[in-house]
């Protein structure tokens, strides 16, 4: 029986070849008598598996003692939304988020929504590796509660943070790609609140993801197709669990998943509040550029929600995320919040009289470029010392795997939390430059590679 792969983003496996309901219910049992009889907060997202993993979860907080409050289908915002508002101990979201659909995942939060931390989780694994579950007696075993009314109040709590009445007048044309994910129960919904004419796509909550639901642009031709036959003023798109965001402006080019977070930075900075930004190490130098402009600082984290919502909220930060689409806008909640960023992105639009294309246009945008080695067998510490020791970069940072920095390029190489590989990210003010970056680090490591006889 294979296994799940365990990362600071939770469990996730292959279902029926590395994730079966005999393990998870062991992964349930291990959270349950680490949070220990109190009150967890359950949601899931629409894929055919959700049903089983629900089922083995819900016997091993049950049977732990712990009170359930049962969401249905909901965002993974939506959900850590509701942890507030239960004052709940924890809770857990059944979702692969960008994953295909033959994966399937339990993620573990906190009391405060957020993330389990590199520390809890390692209890969590601890408890689960011993096999020491605190089984409750007939007496003290939890029960169900049903909540219907997450999504309404994740709804109002968005509308309150915008310019309601300005985005309204509007009346846009909006494109919204549900991807049949979690979504389609929330996001057309708001758009309709905000006096939008809604044009949905795949907004059947079937989980059978009618395209790959990771929202990069390679993925989403349809949205622009559609964007662009409707000549609707924007489409969007989510992943299954609706903690990422991607736009294609009016005109239908998909504008790459890292200015979802440049223009609501921007936007934020510069019409909303004016405070400190925190975004992962492989976000793009335009928020700094922006960040500058406004006289604010930049925090950068290791990349995962976790860490960046941990340093907003420390250096109170009022605006921030991850390049892939992912924004937290503290106002809201520390989390990553794909429908706040919509309705962000729509009070910017609707702030000016031209169109996202030509607004677009005034942002700072730079090419990234994305590639990843297989690393099987090998030294990473090692690799990553000699990246370290090969080039003379004006800083480097090393919280997260390598960062080689210059004034106006980086190259960024970590050993991915999930997979067996090492993600060499790269990002410069030409496409050629940030291709060149990645491939002669590429090339490097696998000169490494030839000569380690670990690797053989
Ligand atoms: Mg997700």
């Amino acid at each position: 029986m294979g296994k799940p792969i365990v990362s600071v983003s939770g469990i996730r496996g292959v279902v029926g070849e590395t994730l079966f309901p005999e393990d998870t219910l062991r992964w349930a049992l291990a959270y349950g008598t680490m949070v220990n009889r109190r009150t967890i907060v359950l949601g899931r997202d629409t894929r055919p598996s959700g049903e089983w993993v629900r089922g083995a979860v819900l016997a091993g907080l049950l049977a732990t003692g712990c009170k359930v409050i049962d969401l249905g289908i909901v965002p993974t915002p939506t959900l850590q939304l509701a942890v507030q508002h239960w004052q709940a101990d924890g809770a857990v979201a059944i979702t692969a988020s960008h994953n295909p659909v033959e994966w399937n995942a339990l993620k573990f939060f906190d009391s405060s929504g957020m993330y389990l931390d590199a520390e809890k989780l390692r209890h969590l694994c601890e408890i689960y590796e011993s096999g020491q579950f605190r089984y409750a007696k007939w007496y003290e075993v939890g029960q169900i509660q049903k909540d219907a009314t997450a999504i309404d109040r994740h709804i109002e709590r968005i509308l309150t943070c915008v310019d309601v009445e300005r985005i309204r007048r509007r009346r846009f044309r909006v494109v919204i790609d549900c991807v049949n994910g979690a979504a389609c129960f929330i996001s057309p919904r708001l758009l309709e609140r905000l006096g939008c004419e809604v044009i949905p796509l795949f907004d059947e909550p079937t989980g059978v993801f009618q395209r790959n639901p990771e929202p990069i642009a390679e993925n989403l031709s349809q949205l622009c197709r559609v964007v662009r036959e409707t000549k609707a003023d924007v489409g969007f798109a989510h992943d299954a669990d609706v903690d990422r965001l991607s736009i294609v402006a009016d005109g239908g080019e998909a504008l790459g998943e890292e200015t979802t977070l440049v223009l609501v930075v921007y936007h934020t900075l510069k019409n909303k509040e004016r405070g400190p930004v925190a975004i992962n190490l492989s976000t793009t130098m335009a928020v700094d550029e922006i960040a500058k402009e406004f006289g604010v600082p930049v925090y950068r984290t290791r990349v995962g929600d976790i860490h960046v919502s941990k340093r907003l909220k420390e250096v109170k930060g009022v605006i921030g995320g991850e390049g892939n689409g992912g924004v937290i806008y503290p106002r809201i909640q520390y989390a990553r919040d794909a429908v706040a960023a919509l309705a962000l992105v729509l009070e910017f639009m609707a702030m000016h009289d031209e169109p996202l294309s030509a607004l677009v246009q005034r942002l700072p945008r730079y090419p990234m470029v994305k590639k990843s080695m297989s690393i099987k067998g090998l030294d990473v510490h090692k690799l990553l010392e000699t990246i370290k020791q090969r080039y003379t970069a004006e800083e480097i940072v090393e919280e997260d795997g390598v960062k080689l920095q210059w004034n106006d390029h980086w190259v960024h190489v970590r050993p991915s939390g999930t997979e067996p590989i090492l993600r060499v990210i790269a990002e410069a003010k030409t496409k050629e430059h940030a291709e060149q970056l990645c491939d002669e680090v590429i090339a490097a490591l696998q000169e490494m590679q030839l000569s380690d006889p670990a690797a053989h």
